[in-house]
């Protein structure tokens, strides 16, 4: 019988990798239970305030014979793998029978937009008699339950490498500039590899999971035809993942504005942006729903200038994730630019150049043609900032942001 196997939240900031757990499982099972297609990586809510790294889950179809066996063997893995010392790490996983997975769909769009429960996942646990594990608080089970019922209308694959046991926590040997040279072939059908301008190779983590490297791309042929110029060490194992990365997937539209969710919200700048302590950049928007503060932090780089550029009355829509009522900026699309003025001295009538002050309180001159003007004008000053789309660069790029690079808009200005 075919069983929807999804884990979650097996990993710690010291490691492991939810991912690499699901390749144990698949490949302890296969000899009584064959993988269909590829294993999905789900990313869920990035705001959720107690997630461990990614907030990453995993699911597979799989064709069991045994579901008894199968579930032994995933106990035997997670305790034996699974970071269960940290407090924070409350592994889950269930076995949902295929022609069930439909039902877990609206749960898992709550597990990716909005703030679930645990309780919520087991109500849906007992309702539909689905078998599964649970360690410790069992808070993994949501993400396992929401890896299993989302629907990718929009996806992306994900090839990832992985270390061989005895390196994991040691630093990675990869030539950094193979990884470049990766991008400058294969851009844009793979993306999001390196950052050029902020010289960052986002394809390998700099955290001590099993992960050597991760390739984001539109075509499963390219991705492993790609990986071939890369020079790095060895590596174990790799699989493709289909994900939810790059899809825009935790974006709501058009409600009312809540703390952990993330949304896409037209509003006038309401005065220009300023600049705190640590560069980041902050400036308020009038929306249908009340002002919103807007917040471009130190790591989106580049950005900020983009920001820094708003004026009071320009008309916009920003993206991002409210957080201590801020909206984090992953990208803004400028719908329409206020014009702006500056005050200059006047130009003298005869020769065209610019008057001087006469002293304070007397007016403009020119000394050469004698001329004398009493007031400064008013100039329209040309934008620097265009109409169309702006994003955060790569290195800011959070999992579920789908890059400029993917989106069928006009105006595009793409960070690479
Ligand atoms: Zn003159």
């Amino acid at each position: 019988m075919r069983f929807w196997i999804g884990i979650d939240d097996t990993d710690s900031v010291k490691g492991m990798c939810t991912t690499y757990i699901a390749l144990l499982l698949i490949d302890a099972i296969k000899d009584f239970g064959e993988l269909i297609g590829f294993p999905r990586l789900i990313r869920l809510n990035p705001t959720i305030p107690y997630k461990t790294r990614g907030n990453g889950a995993v699911s597979f179809l799989v064709d069991l014979e045994d579901l008894d066996k199968a579930m032994e063997i995933a106990d035997e893995i997670i305790k034996r793998h699974a970071e269960l010392s940290d407090e924070k790490t409350n592994p889950g996983v269930v076995f949902v029978r295929e022609d069930k997975a439909p039902l877990l769909r609206s749960f898992a769009e709550r597990a990716i937009k909005d703030v679930l429960k645990i309780e919520d996942a087991i109500e849906i646990i007992e309702r539909h008699s689905i078998p599964h594990l649970s360690y410790k608080n069992g808070r993994g089970l949501i993400g396992a339950l929401a890896s299993v019922g989302a629907n990718l209308e929009d996806f992306v694959y994900e090839l990832i490498a992985y270390r061989f046991p005895e390196k994991f926590g040691k630093p990675r040997v990869v030539d950094e500039n193979s990884f470049y040279e990766l991008d400058f072939k294969y851009y844009p059908t793979i993306f999001d590899t390196v950052d050029w301008c902020n010289n960052v190779v986002m394809a390998v983590p700099g955290t001590p999971c099993p992960v050597l490297f991760g390739i984001r791309g539109e075509n499963v042929e390219i991705l492993k035809e790609s990986i071939k110029m890369l020079k790095t060490e060895k590596w174990d194992k790799k699989a493709i993942f289909i994900t939810n990365h790059a899809t825009d997937m935790h974006i709501v539209e058009g409600e009312e504005i809540k703390e952990f969710r993330s949304y896409r919200v037209v509003g006038r700048v309401m005065k220009k942006p300023y600049d705190i302590i640590g560069g980041h950049v902050f400036f308020e928007i009038g929306t249908k729903n009340g002002n919103l503060t807007c917040a471009a932090f130190e790591p989106t780089k580049q950005f900020r200038n983009v920001v820094r550029d708003l004026i009071e009355g320009d008309l916009i829509e920003v993206y991002g994730s409210v957080k201590s009522s801020t909206l984090n900026l992953e990208k803004i699309r400028v719908i329409s630019l206020a014009k702006k003025f500056a005050e200059m001295n006047p130009s003298c009538p005869i020769c065209g150049r610019r008057m001087e002050s006469a002293g304070k309180g007397q007016g403009f001159r020119c000394k050469k043609c004698k001329t004398k003007a009493f007031e400064k004008i008013r100039v329209e000053m040309r934008r620097k900032l265009e109409t169309g789309f702006y994003e955060v660069p790569p290195c800011a790029r959070r999992h579920l942001t789908k890059p400029l690079i993917r989106m069928k808009v006009e105006k595009r200005h793409v960070f690479r």
